[in-house]
């Protein structure tokens, strides 16, 4: 199902659902966010791109609470994150995330996966648990696979069920971290369709990736980090054909 249009989805909304105001994180003495500024429109689809230890995977691990701040606020759909743990809560319910390992509890059936937080934190009866995982095993396009375990599944759709199991949570926000870094090449476009589409439904999602020709087709927005900083932040076409920075033109020589 290609899509002829340049863009695969809905235009974003105006409504700001990520706002991050003069964020700085340190590693110890190590300064590893230094005053990130962004905010993110409900339905916008971001690219991160920068290079390795430029602050990419701590900025989105910031977003759901997974890595503390020392200066700066950070606010997503309207509930401040603070130290305390309910609001913490609140915003994990609020964001999916899936990273570049799949981590998916090795132990369980795929169905078990997807069913385990809906059914443990959202409190769904298991029937309506189940229903629900078997359409999104349908959207993701493995809907066979519901009583293997991850072992038996191939690498792609280990994170096909990762982007489900993420789903199911019924989140606002999809984070990804590289998601298709630890893929074989045959599996990445399966990993990325599924992304397109998610793109497509409206979701707003801040990607971490390397795949150029998703960040062109998909994004709305990309931003590039480079030690620790925003230093340029565009459209697809103003970041790749008419980047500002030298540092911008530097990253893209290195990689396109
Ligand atoms: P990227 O995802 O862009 O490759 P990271 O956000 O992983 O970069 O890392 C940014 C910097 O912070 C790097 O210098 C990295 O070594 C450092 N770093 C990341 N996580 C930790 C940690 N848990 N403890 C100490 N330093 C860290
Ligand atoms: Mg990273």
């Amino acid at each position: 199902m290609e899509q002829t249009e340049t863009k695969v989805h809905v235009e974003p909304t105006n409504e700001d659902i990520i706002v991050c105001s003069q964020i700085n994180k340190w590693f110890g003495s190590h300064h590893v966010l230094k005053d990130v500024n962004l905010t993110v429109k409900k339905g916008e689809v971001l690219v991160i791109l920068g290079p390795s230890g430029s602050g990419k995977s701590t900025f989105i691990r910031t977003i759901n609470g997974l890595e503390n701040i020392q200066e700066g606020q950070i606010t997503i759909d309207g509930i401040s994150l603070s130290h305390d743990i309910k609001d913490i809560e609140a915003i994990r319910k609020e964001t999916g995330m899936v990273f570049q390992q799949f981590n998916l509890f090795p132990h369980m059936t795929i169905l078990k996966n997807i069913t385990l937080a809906p059914i443990w934190v959202r409190k769904k009866p298991k029937a309506e648990a189940e229903k629900n995982a078997y359409e999104l095993l349908e959207r993701v396009g493995i809907p066979e696979q519901a009583n293997k375990y991850p072992g038996q599944l191939s690498g792609g759709q280990q994170q096909r069920v990762a982007i489900a199991r993420a789903l199911a949570m019924q989140p606002e926000i999809m984070l990804f971290d590289e998601p298709t870094s630890a893929l074989d090449p045959e599996m990445i476009k399966e990993v990325l369709d599924v992304m397109k589409e998610l793109a497509r439904s409206g979701m707003t999602m801040l990607c971490v990736t390397h795949e150029m020709g998703f960040a062109r087709e998909v994004a709305d927005r990309i931003v590039l980090f480079d030690d620790g900083e925003i230093i340029e932040t565009g459209t697809p076409e103003e970041l790749f054909d008419h980047p500002k920075h030298e540092r911008t033109k530097l990253f893209l020589s290195q990689i396109l």
